[in-house]
């Protein structure tokens, strides 16, 4: 296949530029590095069938030649990231959806939309199944992502449902491994920072939200087995071990042997309370489950972290 990744020098990205290359495939990123970086992809560019656009897909999207399947991950997507860039961040998820619908709609390719538990907003149901509609401030400092997102997924299902284009939709939950920027604010970065430089842990609130981490190797297997399936409506894909943040807190100082003591600083404004996959879906009609260990993924990723604090 030839497939089109946007937001393919980010975190997500760069692992899913990599698994379908290692698959044999032809893959073309285009991300303007707005919260991406052109390292996270340096080692790829020797590769033929490898080919990096530096492009804002807000803006019509030009690429030459056929293309079998595009996979829109272009989006800010760690809290700090689109508060600081609220406009950018509506922007790729209306306009650059739209762009990215409009190119699957000219080369007759599958489309996969990456959205996010975030779509649940501070969800009133838990777990949270992909039937429920969620429970989301349209006007506070998340609704610029929750609803630019929001947006996204029903622009795909038109598309969808006028266009007959072959649409997917992935509900990604908290995801983490190597690549992700030290300073992006997400929780995970975070703590393995701090416990990593003996500072302080800081968790938000007093620590009893919760949340469920997928480490990023199972993330991209779902979404590739997504893309070949004939599924069409949302897919949850995390992995449903649910934990406490303040928990969370306390596994970080045991794996890194931190010294690092445990603050409580401010919670951000409609910071979720829980969040848990419900991934009964994905399990059925993908024959997915998550298969590395909070431990093992931990592990991994604060090794990666080691070499570079
Ligand atoms: P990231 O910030 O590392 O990657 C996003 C990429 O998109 C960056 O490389 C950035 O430069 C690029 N980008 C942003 N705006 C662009 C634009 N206008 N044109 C071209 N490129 C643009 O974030 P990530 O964690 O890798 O997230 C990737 C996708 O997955 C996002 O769509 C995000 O909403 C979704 N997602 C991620 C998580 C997670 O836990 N990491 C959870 C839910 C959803
Ligand atoms: N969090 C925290 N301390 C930090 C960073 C995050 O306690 O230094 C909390 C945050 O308030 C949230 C959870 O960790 O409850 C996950 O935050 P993250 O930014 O990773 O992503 P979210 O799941 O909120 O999108």
């Amino acid at each position: 296949m030839r497939i089109v990744i946007t937001g393919g020098a980010g975190f997500i990205g760069c692992h899913l530029c990599e698994k379908f290359l290692k698959n044999g495939d032809y893959v073309v990123c285009v991300d303007n590095l707005l919260t991406g970086s052109a390292s996270n992809i340096a080692h790829l560019k020797k590769e033929k069938r490898f080919k990096f656009i530096k492009h804002d897909v807000t803006k019509f999207i030009k690429i030459d030649g056929s293309v079998d399947a595009i996979l829109h991950f272009a989006s800010p997507a760690s809290p700090i990231d689109y508060i600081k860039l609220p406009i950018q961040t509506l922007k790729v998820g209306s306009l650059g959806t739209h762009n990215a619908l409009g190119l699957a709609k000219a080369k007759k390719s599958k489309f996969l939309l990456a959205s996010t538990s975030e779509i649940y907003g501070d969800p009133l149901v838990h777990p949270q199944k992909e039937s429920y509609w969620g429970n989301v401030n349209p006007i506070g400092p998340r609704g610029v992502y929750d609803e630019a997102k929001r947006f996204a997924e029903a622009i795909t299902m038109a598309y969808h449902r006028i266009h007959k284009i072959d649409t997917k939709i992935v509900r990604i939950f908290n995801t983490y491994g190597d690549r992700m920027r030290l300073n992006d604010g997400r929780v995970v970065p975070s703590f393995v920072y701090q416990a990593l430089k003996g500072k302080p842990i800081t968790v938000f609130g007093n620590g009893k939200q919760t949340r469920s981490f997928c480490y990023v190797w199972d993330l991209v297997d779902g979404i590739s087995r997504l893309l070949m399936s004939p599924i069409n409506d949302p897919v949850n894909i995390g992995n449903p071990m649910e934990y406490s943040i303040l928990q969370f807190a306390k596994i970080i100082i045991r794996l890194t042997g931190s010294k690092s003591k445990i603050i409580f600083e401010k919670l951000p404004v409609d910071d979720p309370k829980v969040r848990q996959p419900n991934i009964s879906r994905a399990k059925k009609y993908l024959k997915w489950t998550p298969k590395v260990s909070i431990e093992e993924g931990l592990e991994k990723t604060i090794s990666w972290f080691k070499g570079k604090v």
